[in-house]
């Protein structure tokens, strides 16, 4: 049978021979299809880019990547950067303000659920829109949500299908904030919308985006997760930045300290506590992870001597740098960051200097709780 058998997604001619190009399939797969035993087939990478599992992560200063905002800029769309509300600063794409132009943005946190129970929503909404109006970024709404827990799912939708109307809705995000994990809860929530994503291409970038129709006629256009080089996800193992992720909501864990005192938070935060009087930090991160107290005087050596073994991650074969540290002169209780990782509340009038690798991540914050 001399017929050209097309994937249905892209519409390349299927072929089993080279993976890097369009239309592969393994060969058993296109054996079945030629053996009519199934009809209509996806290629590899569409099947993989519409179950959403392995949507190219690319370079934050990728030529692709600024080509696919400038094409943003040119039409008329509501822009929603998803973020991780554990890793706001690495998530939050600044290069955005540069492209929103006259168009509608709003910030999406998601993984809201690990959140303390007794967190309020307004707090971290006035925490998210100022670290914004910092870069430059003016969201017309936020969102706080929990796309993998369908939390707070339906106002987001509510909004995205009144703000459809004339426009299609562009995700952008980096690579570990649960956009996939978003979309697919959308899709969900959507229906049975599921066998009429498209892929397309962002015009003059290798880039796809992925489309999905709504009922009025406009799209919601996922596009590639971008990697940063500060995101822990770009450079711990799975497994590791499994350890380091929590799953399920925060508690406090208390800390008695004096100045003199430090907490390590495995190999990946440090804080000293510099000035102040006996008093308590609160610690919230992971239970898998493993904090250490001990005396400052002792640190630099305790930590050139356990880091990736006792204080696990890193390990060698991670390529993080050195931890940098930075004063903090506490002026009201605050939290103190540690992004990806979790935080530290600390009270107001002391001095700490707290560290991550490279300082990358680090910040404060009123207290959320
Ligand atoms: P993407 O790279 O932005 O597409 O992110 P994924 O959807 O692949 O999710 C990255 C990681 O975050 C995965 O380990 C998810 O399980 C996790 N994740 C996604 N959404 C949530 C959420 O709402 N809450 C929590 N706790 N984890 C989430």
């Amino acid at each position: 049978m001399g017929e050209e058998i097309r994937c249905i997604g892209c519409g390349a001619s299927l072929q089993s021979e080279d993976k890097s190009l369009p239309g592969y399939l393994p060969q058993s797969a296109l054996q079945k299809v030629l053996d009519g035993e199934n009809e209509e087939v996806y290629c590899q990478r569409c099947f993989r880019l519409r179950h959403y599992n392995e949507i190219m992560p690319v370079a934050l200063d990728n030529d692709d990547f600024l080509a696919l905002l400038n094409s943003l800029s040119s039409k008329k769309a509501l822009i929603v950067n998803v973020v991780d509300l554990f890793d706001f600063s690495n998530s939050l794409i600044a290069s955005l303000k540069r492209f929103v132009g006259q168009n509608d943005f709003i910030l999406v946190g998601n993984k809201f659920d690990l959140f303390p129970k007794n967190s309020k929503e307004s707090k971290i909404k006035d925490w998210m829109r100022q670290e914004a109006n910092r870069m430059g970024l003016y969201p017309k709404e936020i969102f706080l949500i929990s796309a993998a827990k369908k939390k707070n799912l339906d106002d987001l939708i509510k909004y995205l299908n009144a703000n459809s109307q004339d426009q299609d809705v562009y995700f952008v995000g980096t690579t570990n904030v649960g956009k996939s994990t978003l979309i697919n809860a959308i899709i969900d929530k959507m229906g049975d919308v599921q066998d009429l994503i498209t892929t397309s291409r962002f015009p003059g970038t290798t880039l796809d985006k992925i489309e999905i129709p709504l009922d009025n006629g406009h799209f919601l256009v996922d596009t590639p997760g971008i990697l940063t080089k500060k995101q822990l996800a770009s450079r711990l193992s799975v497994k590791e930045l499994d350890l380091v992720s929590p799953k399920k909501p925060l508690k406090p864990a208390t800390y008695q300290l004096l100045p003199g005192n430090t907490i390590f938070l495995a190999g990946l935060g440090r804080i000293d506590y510099l000035q102040g009087p006996s008093t308590s930090f609160t610690v919230y991160a992971s239970r898998s992870m493993y904090v250490h107290r001990t005396k400052t005087e002792k640190a630099d050596e305790f930590y050139a001597k356990h880091v990736g073994e006792l204080l696990t991650p890193p390990s060698a074969e991670d390529d993080l740098p050195p931890l940098k540290g930075q004063e903090y002169h506490i002026k009201y209780r605050s939290d103190v960051l540690f992004a990806g990782v979790g935080f530290i509340t600390v009270p107001e009038g002391c001095v700490i200097k707290a560290y991550t690798p490279g300082g990358i991540g680090l910040g404060t914050r009123r207290a959320l709780i």
